[in-house]
């Protein structure tokens, strides 16, 4: 088995919509980014690229290339998957964290989790999110943006 972490932060924007997670969040404001903004998302693309040893999610999806602009990052996610399996690795669970002052957002976890689940191919089960503040310290508490920090375990497919 091996294990992963991601850590991503977006600032917020006007005019954008807000997605975490791969769910659309009701919002006055989303997040900036070259593609959707999803930093949980990301995090998560992250925590699974760098348990198979692949690096991370800028080396393979660059913010320079405009067939990413406005990409829906589960397909990044999806995309990641992907690359887990041809090198033999599957997804046990993950675990993530999402930093932010406003919105609530405890209701829409749920959704987060069956959207993880379907791209990871795991059960819901193996699926953890959780939200908290900062206190209104820092930048998430100042509201000035959203952060997300995930963990993936994998565990090689041809294992006994
Ligand atoms: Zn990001």
């Amino acid at each position: 088995m091996r294990v992963g972490q991601g850590v991503d932060a977006h600032r917020f924007a006007a005019d954008r919509r807000l997605v975490l997670g791969g769910v659309t969040i009701p919002y006055e404001l989303g997040l900036a980014a070259h593609s959707d903004g999803d930093c949980v998302m990301h995090a998560v693309t992250d925590a699974l690229l760098g348990a198979i040893g692949a690096g991370d999610i800028g080396q393979h999806f660059p913010d320079t290339d405009p067939a990413y602009a406005g990409v829906d990052s589960r397909r990044l996610l999806r995309a990641a998957v992907a690359l887990a399996r041809e090198r033999g690795w599957a997804t046990v669970n993950m675990d993530a964290t999402i930093i932010a002052q406003r919105p609530r957002l405890a209701d829409h976890l749920p959704a987060m989790r069956d959207c993880f689940a379907a791209d990871l191919g795991i059960e819901a089960e193996a699926v953890n999110l959780k939200a908290t503040t900062t206190e209104q310290m820092g930048f998430t508490g100042r509201g000035e943006g959203i952060a997300a920090m995930a963990v993936v375990l994998v565990a090689r497919t041809d294992a006994p």
